[in-house]
């Protein structure tokens, strides 16, 4: 064990994780699609940093973005000034984002664009004279963060919030939805969650979900139907319905938004991960201009966010690299790509007795296994394959980042294959 892990073992916290030994491994350096280890192995990322590296890491395009902005202007305060970058992301985004999607409120991160996709919703009610309209209705196996508002959202059970469910505002649960992406599904598929709006219609604000992946919370790829007959059931019922594309936005599915798999434009949208290619925090809720005008007109007038960071100038710089290595095209190839690699080389687990299911949709693999992996045996297992792979209870997946090449691919293909043989 190095100095360093000792020293982070005393004094600093994980994701998810408390002061138990489990395996921790020293970065060096970063590049492209390889993470350098301090004992001087190299790692095929499998994971762009959890969807948000989709350049690869140290991009010079973004990196250069980033050192001009740096000597200009890193970051001012945003309440009563403004500047460029903030503005032209907000209209870039727009331009690209599902139609009717007219304003950004920019913040730091997904929970936070979720806290305020939450917000604006509950105000949209509130300046329409119907208070009483504050529940959401939110699937079950969906994952939006970890910020008190946000997990009140996550599936109540896989949600790994269970501990603060008596803290937090009971919302409407419906299961998640049961047909495959590329399966079709008809409106019957939805009977449970009309039910549910009808039972529930003088107290929903709105519907928030991710469009066709569940990340997070299961890792499910669903019917691109689904969505299409929710946006319809949401126009019937009048209630919003907010997407988070917080891990599916900017290309992984296939399509910039997840949403165009199904051609529907929700009313208020979250982006965040991989909107500055992996380089520095930023996360952004857009909203109809119904919404807009909602906000602007009742009480108080405003919407009641602001965070100290908001729209940061470096994050912003960055992302506009990382939007214009998009406009330029190549992604669509190589999540084509990514997908076929990932198909054809995940498919020898399939067999495999530990494997209870084997997925892929855009530049994203899984593979579901039967029992929940043991991290301290499983992580060590995929370094020792030479690659980076962070899986999750029963789930081992991969995005890797777009640029990958097909002979880093195969090495994570096979490691997974290699080290999933290995259990149960
Ligand atoms: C990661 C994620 C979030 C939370 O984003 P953070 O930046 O971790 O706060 C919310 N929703 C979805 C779908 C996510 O994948």
């Amino acid at each position: 064990m190095t100095n360093l892990v000792e020293r982070d073992r005393r004094r600093v916290w994980h994701p998810y994780a408390g002061a138990e030994a489990s395996p921790l491994f020293e970065v060096e350096s970063v590049s492209g699609v390889k993470i350098r280890l301090a004992d001087g192995r190299e790692l095929v990322d499998g994971m762009s940093s959890w969807w948000s590296a989709i350049h690869g890491y140290r991009h010079p395009h973004i990196e250069a973005a980033v050192k001009r902005q740096l000597e200009r202007l890193p970051h001012v305060m945003f309440g009563g000034l403004t500047h460029e970058p903030a503005v032209r992301l907000c209209e870039r985004l727009v331009e690209r984002a599902p139609t009717g999607l007219e304003r950004v409120f920019l913040s730091d991160s997904g929970s936070v664009a979720v806290e305020v996709a939450i917000k604006m919703a509950l105000q949209f009610w509130q300046a329409r004279g119907r208070p009483e309209r504050r529940r959401l209705l939110a699937l079950r196996g969906g994952y939006h963060g970890d910020t008190f508002g946000a997990m009140a959202v996550c599936d109540p059970v896989t949600g790994m919030h269970g501990l603060f469910a008596s803290v937090l505002p009971a919302h409407v649960f419906a299961e998640r939805p049961a047909r495959r992406f590329g399966e079709s599904c008809g409106p019957a598929e939805l009977d449970e969650l009309t039910r549910l709006v009808d039972a529930h219609r003088g107290e929903l604000a709105a519907v928030i979900l991710e469009p066709i992946v569940q990340g997070a919370g299961g890792m499910w790829f669903y019917s691109a139907d689904y969505l299409r007959h929710l946006r319809a059931l949401c126009d019937d019922a009048g209630i919003l319905l907010i997407a988070d594309e917080i891990a599916t936005g900017f290309g992984r599915t296939g399509r910039l938004f997840a949403c165009e798999h199904a051609g529907i434009a929700p009313d208020i949208l979250c982006v965040g991960k991989a909107l500055t290619g992996g380089t520095l925090t930023l996360a952004a809720t857009l909203a109809s201009g119904e919404v807009c005008r909602a906000l602007s007109s009742g009480d108080p007038g405003v919407f009641m966010h602001g965070p100290t960071f908001m729209g940061n100038a470096l994050a912003c710089a960055a992302a506009h690299a990382s939007l214009d290595l998009l406009d330029a095209g190549a992604w669509t190839g190589q999540v084509a790509g990514i997908e076929r690699a990932l198909a054809s080389g995940l498919e020898p687990c399939r067999a495999l007795p530990a494997v209870a299911d084997v997925r892929v949709l855009g530049g994203i693999g899984v593979v579901e296994l039967r029992a929940p992996v043991d991290m301290e045996r499983v992580e060590p297992a995929f370094v020792e394959q030479g690659i980076w792979i962070r899986p999750f209870g029963r789930l081992v997946y991969t995005m890797p980042p777009y640029v990958i090449g097909e002979a880093d691919l195969t090495r994570l293909t096979d490691g997974i294959c290699a080290v999933v043989s290995t259990l149960g």
